[in-house]
């Protein structure tokens, strides 16, 4: 008998995104020069916002959906893997115009893959999924600005999600004094199990404020934007630094030159999809090192293959704490 493979496939029929699970043959599993069996995938904001065609993620008729996955390669005509490599793949047009994640099996091109740091299993890599991996290329922007951890306290923003959740890890275990600011104040003991050294109430960054406050942070890492990333630009010390990777108050920023040509603030933005190879390889290997996995496991929940579609609208409500993985069996 052929072999078939489970994936959860996006199909766009009459312009409506339609998603379910199906069993795909080995010519449905995508192209490339690298076949992987998949062992885990993830859940992100971003894969909640494809599933619920929320805004145009999806740009193929029939994709397989799914922005993270990691697993073992099967088969390689690539110089750079062999059998048996464990890999992982974040982004890079994975779930947007080429298949992604959600499938037990999936052929795709080596120009995608790193290949795991030892010390990360694939369970682990997924875990981190995109999310994680992006709070790492904002640690690394921070520091490429020169932000020290005797530079000031860093505020992470969104911080029960998973870019902030893994940001905090990663911040604390660096040496910086960290504030969270989160919607969940009922989550203010998780976030200092995580190492944040303070809890704020979200509200305090959500409505719209003066066009300067008084100083507050050194540097942030915001995946909200909106009046939240206005906010904190507002109150950034003289020469603070921040980060802008999301949107998860909204995509508008509602802010004003004044910090900028008074305060001497930057502006950083972090992207995580198109993101160079060797920038990837230097971030996996960060987490590798820099990541607590003890924080890592603490922060993270899992989700049956098959509750994907349903926990696709609890990420979007902000329901979902940490970073989510999925075993995909
Ligand atoms: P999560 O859903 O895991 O986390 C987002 C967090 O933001 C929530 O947990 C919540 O934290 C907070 N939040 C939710 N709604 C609001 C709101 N209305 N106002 C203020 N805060 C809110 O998402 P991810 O961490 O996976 O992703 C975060 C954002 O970053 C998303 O917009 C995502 O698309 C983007 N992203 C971008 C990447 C890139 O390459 N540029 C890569 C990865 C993510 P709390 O409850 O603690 O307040």
């Amino acid at each position: 008998m052929t072999e078939t493979y489970k994936a959860l496939v996006a199909n766009r029929q009459n312009g409506k995104l339609a998603v379910g699970f199906e069993q795909l043959s080995a010519t449905e599993i995508g192209e490339g020069d690298v076949e992987v069996a998949v062992e885990y995938s993830t859940l992100n904001y971003k894969d909640g916002l494809a599933m619920a065609d929320a805004i145009p993620i999806v740009q193929k008729d029939k994709l397989i959906l799914g922005i993270d996955m990691a697993g073992t390669v099967v088969r390689s005509e690539s110089t750079r893997f062999k059998v048996g490599d464990k890999v992982v793949l974040n982004g890079y047009g994975a779930s947007e115009t080429h298949n992604g994640g959600y499938t037990q099996r999936l052929r795709t091109n080596s120009e995608y893959l790193v290949k795991l740091p030892a010390g990360i299993s694939t369970r682990q890599a997924m875990a981190i999924g995109t999310a994680g991996y992006t709070a790492m290329l904002s640690v690394m922007r921070l520091e490429s600005m020169g932000v020290v951890p005797e530079s000031g306290v860093v505020l992470v923003t969104g911080a029960s999600g998973g870019v902030g959740t893994v940001a905090i890890s990663l911040l604390s275990a660096l040496g910086y004094r960290v504030t969270a600011s989160t919607g969940r104040m009922d989550e203010a003991a998780f976030l200092k199990g995580l190492g944040a050294n303070d809890v704020i109430n979200r509200e305090e960054l959500s409505e719209p404020g003066e066009m300067l406050q008084s100083t507050r942070w050194a540097a942030a890492v915001d995946s909200c934007g909106s009046h939240t990333l206005a906010n904190v630009l507002s109150q950034l010390h003289y020469s603070g630094v921040v980060t802008a990777c999301g949107l998860a108050q909204g995509l508008d920023l509602p802010s004003n030159m004044m910090p900028f040509a008074l305060r001497n603030v930057s502006l950083l933005g972090v992207d995580s999809v198109h993101a160079p190879m060797p920038l990837r390889e230097q971030a996996w290997s960060r987490l590798a090192k820099d990541l607590d996995m003890a924080k890592l496991e603490a922060l993270t929940v899992n989700i049956p293959f098959e509750d994907l579609p349903a926990a696709a609208g609890k990420i979007l409500q902000g329901q979902i704490r940490g970073r989510a993985v999925v075993e995909i069996v």
